[in-house]
């Protein structure tokens, strides 16, 4: 059988090297987890962009240096972390002075409205790709927005809009008229920072969506052994996505398309005040869109109450 990215990773590098005892989560989740001699938690992450596979090769760069570094700040977000410092992996094809300027520009206004340090990295020539390593702090290991928390009967919410990434993704691989807003949540997803940090203490169970909704969730629910009951219905809309609906567009692209870099994480019933409040304070729009069921699985219904069976759950980079 063919191997897929999380059967590599799990047959060659889930376990690599010393088991130091202040690694308290390695391979596995949105981020690592490392004890340090403060009471805080050193958090990190790596993600990489690649050209042809992860962004068209005349993106915006500006839109590049935005969106290289806010994947890496939505795990830290789907971690409850606290963003600190980041290191850049940058690898291009030519020196061209233009394209530096503005992907810089895109990088640094981030980091500097995220309060993110870039201290260090690599500049090499080859096909442009693009991979950072952000690090933040945790205030403590025991309230970490894991992937492994789920519990039966919680509620399962999502930030924001799915979709809309999406459907400029679908717009420009057809070659038909892109909407602004699409194309601006494709290329400048914004990292749901603040409520990843409200969540601590509140979620039992977090990730990022980055693959689409039902391939991420499915991941809480491997690694929590539970299944979930999920309602098409419920799954929060742009207007931009509802009008591509109304044409007759595919609603299962909102849940199985990646780039959303939005939150989706569990919460237990007794939580749900504080949630909607925080939501509020926040002005920061969420979903519930299902439960955690102690039947494994995940059971997606339509808005007739019938099972839906999806043909794919979300991008697989093999
Ligand atoms: P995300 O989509 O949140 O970035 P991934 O699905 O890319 O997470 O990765 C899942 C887990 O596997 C993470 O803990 C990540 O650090 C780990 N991982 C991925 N690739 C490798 C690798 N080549 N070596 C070690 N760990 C890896
Ligand atoms: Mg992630």
């Amino acid at each position: 059988m063919e191997l897929g990215e999380f059967s590599i990773i799990k047959q060659f590098f889930s376990s690599c090297g010393a088991k130091k005892s202040d690694c308290l989560l390695a391979v596995g989740d949105d981020a690592a987890l490392l004890q340090t001699s403060s009471s805080q938690i050193l958090v990190a992450t790596q993600d990489t962009l690649v050209a042809a596979v992860h962004f068209f090769p005349d993106t915006d760069p500006e839109a590049l240096g935005h969106k290289a570094l806010a994947v890496n700040l939505s795990d830290l977000a789907a971690m409850g972390a606290k963003p600190a410092w980041f290191t850049l992996g940058l690898t291009i094809p030519q020196i061209d002075t233009k394209w530096l300027q503005a992907f810089a520009s895109g990088l640094c206004s981030l980091a500097t409205s995220t309060n993110t340090q870039l201290i260090g990295g690599d500049t090499t020539s080859g096909p442009l790709a693009i991979s950072i390593t952000a690090l933040g702090w945790l205030p403590a290991f025991n309230n970490a927005l894991l992937r492994s928390g789920a519990k039966p009967g919680d509620h399962i919410y999502v930030s924001g809009t799915l979709g809309d990434a999406g459907l400029a993704l679908h717009q420009l691989t057809q070659g038909s008229a892109v909407s602004t807003m699409a194309r601006k949540r494709l290329e400048r997803p914004t990292p749901r920072l603040k409520l990843g940090q409200a969540l601590l203490g509140l979620a039992n169970a977090a990730i990022d969506i980055s693959d689409g909704l039902l391939a991420d969730l499915g991941h809480i629910l491997t690694n929590s052994n539970v299944g979930a009951v999920v309602y098409l219905a419920a799954i929060p809309h742009s207007s931009v996505f509802k009008n591509y609906l109304e044409q007759g567009g595919d609603p299962m692209l909102a849940v199985t398309a990646g780039d959303d870099y939005e939150l989706c994480f569990t919460v237990p019933s007794q939580n749900i005040g504080d949630l909607m409040d925080i939501a509020t304070s926040l002005s920061c729009p969420i979903a519930y869109i299902g439960e955690i069921s102690s039947e494994p699985g995940l059971r997606l219904y339509d808005s007739n109450k019938n099972i839906v069976t999806p043909q794919r759950h979300g991008y697989a980079h093999f």
